[in-house]
């Protein structure tokens, strides 16, 4: 079979699950973890002969897919902030609208030097990282109760050769020192039980839960407890970035306003919806 045959009969099979744009970039990802190719070398050898092996192995990853799985996971790879992290189950997908909160920050600070950076529910890692790897001499500790996601941040951290510090601990537990910080950011988990219906099987059913969901009937809970350790451990003037369920950012912007932050801030997505909050601790 050559590689055109085969590129039709993925296309068809992965027609049912993906718009056409998700499709084609899915199509890349795996002629890349399975050849090694670029979209260039594709097209160059559309017309060559496809070996048994390679068919195997890239139809073993269009049957995941139709059940479910999400590329990342299969490929074991996620792009986030122009680098390659590592994720396996256990640890978020870097999602693009992160990578917003990421550019606000950078943006605000990239003239500052030596700023002690705190994130919180790290993940994968990325937020904690892209920050290291972009404000110069940055002092940056992420936390995250989830050992997995531990593992493979501190992983990622070493492959992209950045200076983080990561604990294991609990938000509602853990606490800084008082006025250490300059910058707490926090891509918490913000999904309430009722959404469930709504998403889809690949973020359900195959991201870990603790990194999705509020487990609290009141669905701004984690943002309370991140403005407990802000007015804590933050200096004054210090800056808190969080990425936001859209359902609750009018709450959670009317939340920070009452309790005496400054300078509070919704910004809004490239999808168009209301997904984070700035606030200024200035007392
Ligand atoms: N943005 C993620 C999603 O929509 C949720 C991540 C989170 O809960 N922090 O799947």
């Amino acid at each position: 079979m050559t590689v055109r045959e085969e590129l039709i009969e993925v296309r068809k099979r992965l027609g049912g699950i993906f718009d056409r744009r998700e499709r084609e970039a899915v199509i890349l990802l795996i002629f890349s973890h399975v050849k090694g190719w670029s979209r260039v070398d594709l097209i160059i050898n559309e017309g060559k002969e496809l070996s048994d092996f390679a068919k195997q192995e890239i139809d073993g990853i269009v049957d995941r897919l139709i059940l479910g799985e999400p590329i990342q996971y299969i490929t074991g790879r996620a792009r986030f902030y122009g680098m390659d992290f590592n994720v396996g189950p256990g640890v978020l997908i870097p999602r693009p609208e992160t990578e917003e909160l990421v550019d606000w920050i950078v943006e605000d600070s990239k003239d500052r030097e030596d700023l002690a950076i705190l994130d919180i529910g790290s993940g994968s890692g990325c937020i904690a990282i892209a920050l290291a790897r972009t404000l110069p001499y940055s002092d940056v500790t992420a936390i995250d109760i989830s050992r997995d996601a531990l593992i493979q941040a501190v992983a990622n951290a070493s492959s992209l050769k950045a200076n983080v510090g990561f604990i294991t601990a609990d938000m509602y537990e853990w606490m800084p020192s008082p006025e250490s910080l300059d910058i707490i950011v926090s891509n918490p988990p913000y999904i309430a039980p009722d959404e469930v219906a709504d998403m889809e099987v690949r973020v359900k059913d195959f991201e870990p839960s603790v990194a999705l969901f509020v487990t609290s009937d009141d669905p701004i809970r984690p943002y309370k407890r991140i403005e407990e350790i802000g007015r804590r451990s933050l200096k004054p003037g210090g800056l808190v970035y969080m990425e936001l369920n859209p359902r609750f950012a009018d709450h959670v912007k009317a939340y920070y306003k009452a309790k005496g932050w400054n300078d509070v801030e919704v910004r809004i997505d490239s999808y168009g919806k209301k997904r984070f909050l700035k606030g200024r601790w200035s007392f």
